[in-house]
């Protein structure tokens, strides 16, 4: 297998990879190995200073055999057409591992957020959902947010999709409209605890692992060390599954974000509430390794290192959170951690895969681990359709319920047919998936 690939063709590798353990019919594998539908955007838009930016983004639409494409919106300089169309993919498998009536989805904006001014974001926002609002709708295409993307913005395109969208007043009430998209703010239209959701659900499936596994429960101090994590990225994703994880007697000593990482040697942990206080503050999270408790240690036990030192540290969890293929051919065999959980959307490429199966490392696939948030939108969606309001609670229960089912599922064919749960959690996807095939 080649290595270097673009995540598409890893995302295609894997797809083959599972057919093999399933008789799933040839045709459905063929259609799944490729998006129903994508646009290509341009818009131009003006600059504060009044100079003309063309925007260049994207749509794809996957597959929507178990219910509307769905899937969130990135703004990166980085988004191109082939990472779009592979985390449109994986939306369609992971929406059919866990087991929620939507299809695969994703868009983006090649663009740095970073670079703009507020009213820059909001305005080019804008017009991207008007651009985009004749291809969106509550039943047929529900974005969200994902890197560089968030509540606010998903307030703007709500607002601009109600515009559009009051030609469809007969089929949907202004208050259904906004399951147009999710991750909405709470006071508009959005789910408590989607926020946090794909953190907790990462958090719920670690911890079912923890037990299957029978590793020493970390908050057990009798029996013996906690486990010890280190996690890439430090936004949504990764600050709320650092969070849960510090909170439950797991040690985090190794954060990063995009522009370095921060290391705690003594293998007490970091504090992460802190180290998040601090970033909010400073901005970056190398400024940040000297909060809490580390900070009342006067020797040098604690310091700065790059993402890719991070990626080889000897911890026990390694929790990419930040983009993909960020472990591949050339550093997988460095890897020193037990068990990769990935919660960025295709992190491990397809060769590196193979090098840590070897190495013996348990890598619990993207599909599975950071599958909570679209969980939580789904709720949302529902909440928005049937114009109800469900607390805290009741999403929390009902999003465990879901990931530790799914876990299990996957659990069960991974020890049933001996494969890795990647493909334990493909063979499950393509299972429900072509059980819902259409063909004319
Ligand atoms: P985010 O924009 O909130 O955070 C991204 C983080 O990654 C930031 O801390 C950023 O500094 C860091 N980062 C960016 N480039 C990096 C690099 N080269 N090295 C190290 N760190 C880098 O995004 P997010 O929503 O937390 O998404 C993170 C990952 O999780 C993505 O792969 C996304 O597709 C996936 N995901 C997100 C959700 C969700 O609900 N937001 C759901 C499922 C999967």
């Amino acid at each position: 297998m080649q290595d270097n690939q673009n995540p598409f063709a890893s995302a295609q590798a894997q797809l083959k990879e599972a057919a093999k353990h399933t008789d799933v019919p040839k045709w459905v594998v063929e259609l799944l190995l490729g998006p129903e539908r994508q646009i290509d955007f341009r818009f131009p838009f003006k600059r504060d200073g009044g100079d003309i930016h063309i925007v260049k983004g994207y749509r794809v639409q996957h597959n929507n055999w178990l219910g509307p494409y769905k899937g969130g919106l990135r703004f990166h300089p980085r988004v191109d057409i082939d990472e779009v169309k592979a985390l449109a993919f994986w939306m369609t498998i992971k929406n059919a591992v866990v087991d929620v009536p939507f299809g695969g989805g994703k868009g983006g904006i090649e663009i740095d957020p970073k670079s703009l001014s507020e009213g820059e974001l909001e305005r080019m926002t804008r017009q991207f959902a008007r651009e985009l609002a004749p291809n969106i709708g509550p039943d047929l295409d529900v974005p969200a947010p994902d890197v560089n993307t968030n509540s606010q913005i998903m307030d703007w395109i709500v607002e601009e999709f109600t515009v559009y969208g009051s030609q469809f007043m007969e089929k949907y009430t202004k208050d259904q409209l906004r399951a147009v998209v999710t991750g909405k703010s709470v006071g508009k239209g959005g789910s408590k605890g989607r926020d946090e959701a794909t953190g907790m659900g990462g958090f719920y499936v670690l911890e079912e692992l923890v037990k299957k596994l029978g590793l020493k429960k970390p908050f057990d101090k009798a029996q013996g060390k906690p486990l010890t994590v280190a996690i890439q990225g430090f936004g949504n994703v990764g600050s709320h599954i650092a969070a849960l994880l510090h909170d439950n007697g797991y040690k985090v000593i190794g954060l990063s974000d995009s522009k370095g990482g921060i290391i705690d040697k003594t293998g007490t942990g970091f504090n992460v509430k802190l180290v998040q206080a601090c970033k909010l503050d400073k901005g970056l999270i190398d400024h940040c390794y000297c909060v809490g408790t580390v900070c009342d240690l006067s020797n040098n036990h604690h310091g700065n290192i790059s993402n890719e030192e991070l990626l080889e540290m000897p911890v026990d969890i390694l929790i990419p959170a930040a983009l993909e293929e960020v472990i591949h051919a050339k550093n997988a065999s460095k890897i020193k951690a037990k068990i990769v959980f990935e919660m960025a959307n295709g992190p491990t490429t397809a060769e590196a895969d193979e090098i840590l199966a070897k190495k013996g490392v348990l890598v619990v696939p993207d599909v599975l681990a950071n599958a909570g948030g679209v969980t939580v939108s789904y709720f949302e969606w529902l909440q928005n359709m049937k114009d109800e309001s469900w607390d805290l609670e009741k999403v929390r229960g009902k999003l465990k319920k879901k990931m530790v089912k799914a876990f299990e599922e996957v659990w069960k064919i991974h020890e049933n047919k001996k494969i890795d749960l990647r493909t334990a959690a493909y063979v499950l996807a393509l299972q429900r998936l072509a059980k819902k095939s259409s063909a004319v």
